[in-house]
């Protein structure tokens, strides 16, 4: 940085603001442009794709700096909050037409990735929450629609499980919680960490946490950011299915394992036609519903959409007219709204307000809606149809609209055709037919006279104001008297309407609940609707649910798969009872993590309300899901380890209960065979025996399948059907009674072209380990995994002493190598041969 005395007055104004303000890139109004400076240039030029230049090149002035219109910065400071910076915009506060030396410029605005300047070009269907915690709550608030909410955590993994699972873009934390946070970060979350200590005073009832959202939002955007936000709402997650950040990853419901958001659940299912509506599903998506009541409310409004075809595709035509209703509501709140915002509120409002007809239960009339209505038709006549990108000169009032603004308009307009009318008496008076009155910013009117004519000019009456190469330049009194008139109309012009569009905000501002509580509906209705069309496209049915009722599932689909591979899908019919645990065989690639997965997914949809890709559903009312991918088939996470593995097992074994749902797809692949197998059935038993829970599980030890025998009641054998068709296996993807062929493997060996005495080989070895394999683990004398495997170890030791091998290990231990020619060995190695033949 220069010397302070060698720094011209601007740079020094620079400073003065950059020194508050050293964590965040400044953004500094000059004229038409919003320049950045210094390091903060160096920072922005590559993340915007701009130059970076030198401030006065000429003057050897070597600061670097890169600038952007003033226009076009909404989309600049987006990209400038997705790389994680933070930005104060420091704007010019007063006009510099009428500015006496340097133009004052302050910081009108801070913002952050969960502050943003402008929240309709964020993604629309996803919250953007700010969120702080403090000893035992976690709060949440979403600063372009105004929701605010907070949970009562009890240990650090619910808290990073909520992080997890609302994925907030900013996180604010205390400097002492900055340790505490550092340990509890979910893996997955890259959201950025700001520091701030509330500076409100803290409000009674209201948790810490909530408070420091406030306090920082205020600290960020001034009270008027107040004036949108709800007040904070106390949520019970305990009051929903707990489903866990994993599982929602294992299940695709948000994102595919490689990120992928467009063949996710959520993109498969969601028919929303508003952004709102597109949040709320995703949020019933995190919180399914475990009080059946409430289920079954939704199912009513679903299925009565269902019932009525003709309107629900009226209504969605309807419903795509409100766009983004909650983030239009809250940029009205903010400094630099527009009144095109003002426009598209309006064009909301009335879209919204048409879609009250389909709800029977409003009452049509009530206080809140006439309310509405009224700012719908005030917003409606208050603005022209093409509202001018700068609006602080005013021109965006329609006339007809005040009366006042009116008369303004009219003055201004009617002083144009007086400086024409005195433009004509003066050419006549003077007899200079180019004589001209014209206008700039430095002199307000003049009448401008060509040297030719110079000498006409009456002395008496004309003051000479500037002198040009060819003409010169006059006023008179009578035109110094016009121009105050117009000025004046002018700028009170302007001043009236931005006095009118800060009343406009006021009413806004004032309807202000009986706004939200419109967007609510709409939201609602969208979903609703939107759960509705889903399900007559794709012939879903509605599901019954039933406390500890069984699993009874006709025709299965994987709501995914089954677009993507459209009529070939091939449906299942899934049946259990609770307290049984399905146990799936079959070779790679027969759909068995296809099958598992649709029946969590069915349960998870059922209970956020919606009708289930199948013909007929009835379904258990389930109070957790729980999924354990084995490691293989889970590389592209990274998480491959088998220490994950088993981490994520101990919590379902310690967490399950009979009232869940689980889906173990290959557990203990990660670690060798007799480990794995051991793991696999200690965890299959514990699931029978003790937690009782709903399980699907999916193995590839084949062994498991005895343990039918054990547990006749419990344990249900299935396989996916398989069969050859002229030498070609063809998986059939059906669910099938029994367990799997148990030489699957080998037949696919062979039909992949192993040399044949390879498959006969194997074949062999297969029989011999199954008759061996059958006389302990069948039966009702079934020994200990453990035991057995102790034995088998003993067994190989046993059979050692082999009197014939002794004999011939002797023999080569005792061969004088060094003694013996090349031929010598050869000729004893064809002995051998020969004997062992
Ligand atoms: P597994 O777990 O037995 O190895 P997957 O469940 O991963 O098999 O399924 C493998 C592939 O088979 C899937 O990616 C899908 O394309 C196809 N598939 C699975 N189930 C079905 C089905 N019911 N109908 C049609 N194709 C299916
Ligand atoms: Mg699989």
């Amino acid at each position: 940085m220069a010397k302070a005395k060698e720094m011209t007055p601007l740079m020094k104004q620079y400073w003065s603001v950059k020194s508050i303000h050293p964590d965040k890139i400044v953004l500094f109004r000059m004229g038409d442009f919003f320049e950045m400076f210094h390091e903060d240039a160096q920072i922005a030029a590559p993340l915007l794709g701009i130059a970076l230049t030198a401030r006065n090149k000429k003057s050897g002035d070597q600061t670097p700096m890169c600038g952007v219109p003033h226009h076009s910065i909404a989309g600049q400071i987006n990209k400038l909050l997705e790389a994680g910076k933070k930005v104060a915009i420091c704007d010019q506060v007063e006009d510099p037409k009428t500015a006496k030396g340097l133009v004052k410029r302050e910081i009108t605005r801070i913002l952050s990735p969960g502050m943003v300047y402008d929240p309709e070009t964020l993604e629309s269907t996803s919250p953007n929450y700010l969120c702080s915690l403090d000893e035992n709550t976690l709060s949440f608030m979403d600063s372009t629609t105004g929701e605010c909410f907070y949970f009562l955590v009890k240990d650090s993994t619910e808290i990073s499980q909520f992080v997890d699972t609302l994925n907030p873009v900013e996180i604010i934390l205390s400097e002492k919680q900055e340790k505490l946070f550092h340990i509890i970060k979910p893996e997955h979350w890259k959201g950025v960490v700001s520091f701030y200590e509330d500076l409100l005073d803290q409000e009674k009832d209201l948790p810490r946490s909530a408070n420091r959202l406030l306090s920082y939002a205020v600290s960020m955007q001034g009270e008027s950011v107040l004036s949108s936000l709800h007040p904070f709402e106390k949520r019970n997650s305990r009051m929903r299915m707990q489903v866990s950040s994993q599982v929602f990853r294992h299940l695709e419901i948000f994102k595919t394992y490689k990120g992928e958001k467009d063949s996710s659940l959520f993109a498969a299912i969601n028919r929303t036609r508003t952004a709102g509506g597109a949040r709320k599903l995703k949020n019933w998506l995190q919180f399914p519903l475990i009080d059946p009541s409430e289920i079954v409310q939704r199912q009513d409004q679903v299925e009565k959409w269902v019932g009525q075809y003709d309107d629900l595709k009226s209504l969605r035509k309807t419903l795509f007219q409100v766009g983004d209703l909650e983030r239009r509501i809250g940029k009205i709140s903010q400094p630099q709204c527009h009144p095109r915002d003002f426009k598209s509120l309006c064009d909301s409002m009335g879209a919204a307000l048409e879609l009250l007809k389909f709800y029977e239960e409003l009452p049509k009339n009530n206080e809140a809606v006439e309310k509405l209505k009224k700012l719908r038709l005030e917003l409606e006549s208050a603005f022209v149809d093409e509202v001018p990108a700068n609006f602080r000169d005013g021109g965006f009032i329609a006339t007809g609209f005040n009366t006042k603004l009116d008369e303004l308009i009219h003055i201004a307009k009617d002083s144009q055709s007086e400086v024409r009318k005195l433009e004509s008496e003066e050419k006549e008076k003077t007899a200079i037919p180019s004589l001209k009155v014209r206008y700039n910013n430095v002199f307000g009117f003049y009448i401008e006279v060509r040297n030719t004519h110079k000498d006409k000019v009456p002395k008496e009456r004309y003051q000479r104001k500037q002198t040009l190469t060819n003409a010169e330049r006059y006023v008179t009194d009578e035109l110094n008297e016009l121009e105050k008139r117009v000025i004046t109309a002018k700028s009170k012009r302007a001043e009236l309407e931005l006095e009118i569009l800060e009343q406009l905000k006021k009413n806004v501002i004032s309807s202000m609940r009986a706004l939200v509580q419109l967007a609510q509906e709409c939201n609602q209705l969208d979903v609703f609707t939107a759960l509705a069309y889903l399900a007559v496209e794709n012939d879903y049915s509605r599901p019954t649910l039933k406390e500890k009722g069984k699993i009874s599932i006709e025709g299965s689909r994987h709501p995914v798969i089954e677009q993507v591979l459209s009529n070939q899908f091939v449906a299942n019919d899934i049946r259990m009872d609770s307290n049984q645990c399905l146990l799936l065989t079959g070779p790679n690639m027969a759909g068995k993590s296809t099958l598992m997965r649709q029946v969590a997914i069915t349960s998870l949809m059922a209970q956020i309300g919606s009708f289930v890709p199948a013909r007929k559903a009835e379904l258990p009312l389930v109070d957790k899901i729980f999924t354990r991918i084995g490691a293989s088939d889970f590389l592209t996470e990274g998480l491959s380890t088998f220490m994950v593995e088993m981490t994520e097992t101990a919590e379902m074994l310690n967490k399950a209960t009979e009232n869940s749902l689980v889906i173990l797809d290959e557990v203990g692949r990660g670690t060798s065979t007799y480990d794995g197998m051991s793991l696999a059935q200690s965890i299959l038993e514990y699931f029978i025996n003790t937690l009782k829970s709903y399980t699907l599980f999916a193995t590839h030890y084949h062994e498991l399948t005895d343990l039918e025998d054990k547990y006749p009641e419990q344990l249900l054998n299935r396989h996916m059907a398989i069969s050859e068709d002229s030498g070609e296996i063809r998986f059939r993807y059906q669910l099938k009674e029994g367990a799997a062929g148990k030489s699957y493997g080998i037949q696919v060996a062979k039909l992949a072209g192993l040399p044949g005495p390879v498959v006969k080989y194997a074949g062999k070895l297969l029989k011999e380990y199954e008759a061996h394999h059958h006389r302990e683990v069948g039966g009702s004398a079934q020994l200990d995994l453990w035991q057995r495997m102790a034995e088998e170890q003993t067994e190989v030791q046993e059979s050692q002493p082999n009197p014939e091998l002794e004999k011939w290990l002797e023999n080569i231990r005792g061969l004088e190598i060094q003694k013996l020619t090349p031929l010598d060995a050869l000729n004893r190695l064809a002995q051998w041969q020969q004997e062992l033949s």
